[in-house]
């Protein structure tokens, strides 16, 4: 059964309804056990040295957690085939909102989210976070952090396994570990993921958003009205690895265009 952590809950999830879009693409394995427990292990640690917002202190603890409990309900229809559906087996979902000055959010493999309070006062409504949320968890399910680990561990780090690198070098192997899998706080040698690898998180993201009762043109809104931000002076920090210029705006447009029922 997967389970969603959210804050100090613990809740199970039925599984229900069919998957109505195209099949997704399986991987073929499992992700390496390694950036597994990497990445439990950052987010523990982000868990102690920041401030996660428990139900009852935050306004918006509740609508993180509903939002994500839809998106996550979303992800098992659509992977509802028994194939896809093992992919999931390796996510434990846990979502926290952080005491963050922050424009941002990002998930780890394995299904470790964190949203910062600031990007919510920014989404402000369920489907704008929606929005974000599902393309953050889209770049996970595609495994989109996996081959920018692989072209740092070439690079940066002596062409070394994961495993390799964290014994011998393991802060730096961490601290790019982080920037690998779309931590904003660590945008350094590697800007952001691809022009391809974010149209198909836009595009996840969007169906993943639909199935979840939301209107997936809601990115639009937000996306929007990030770029406002910054042409008010502003620089949201999800925009340090998401730039959206008008390119990436006509393809969303034309990604939700195309999507069945829009
Ligand atoms: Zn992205």
């Amino acid at each position: 059964m997967p389970l969603l952590l959210i804050g100090s809950c613990l809740a199970g999830l039925t599984l229900t309804g069919t998957d109505t879009v195209s099949t997704p693409n399986y991987r073929q394995k499992g992700t390496d056990p390694t950036i597994l427990s990497v990445s439990e292990s950052i987010y523990r640690e982000f868990k102690t040295t920041h401030t996660a917002w428990e139900a009852g202190q935050h306004a918006e603890v509740e609508t993180v957690n509903r939002v994500s409990a839809d998106l996550i309900r979303a992800i098992h229809q659509r992977y509802s085939d028994p194939k896809a559906m093992k992919e999931l087996e390796e996510f434990t979902w846990e979502v926290h909102l952080f005491q963050q000055k922050k424009v941002d959010a990002w998930c780890l493999p394995g299904g470790k989210i964190a949203v910062y309070d600031a990007l919510v006062r920014v989404t402000q409504s369920d489907g704008s976070l929606a929005a974000v949320l599902a393309h953050e968890m889209a770049h996970v399910l595609l495994k989109h952090g996996d081959a920018r680990m692989k072209q740092i561990l070439k690079e940066f780090l002596g062409g070394k396994s994961l495993q390799a690198a964290l014994s011998a070098k393991p802060t730096e192997t961490r601290d790019f570990f982080r920037m690998a899998y779309g931590n904003g706080d660590y945008v350094g040698v590697i800007r952001g993921f691809s022009v391809a690898d974010e149209k198909a998180a836009d595009r996840l993201g969007a169906v993943l958003c639909s199935l979840a009762g939301y209107q997936p043109g809601e990115a639009i809104v937000f996306w929007e009205r990030m770029r406002y931000l910054k042409g008010s002076g502003r620089q949201p920090e999800l925009l340090s690895t998401h730039p959206v210029d008008e390119e990436r705006m006509a393809n969303l447009r034309r990604i939700i265009e195309e999507m069945p029922g829009k």
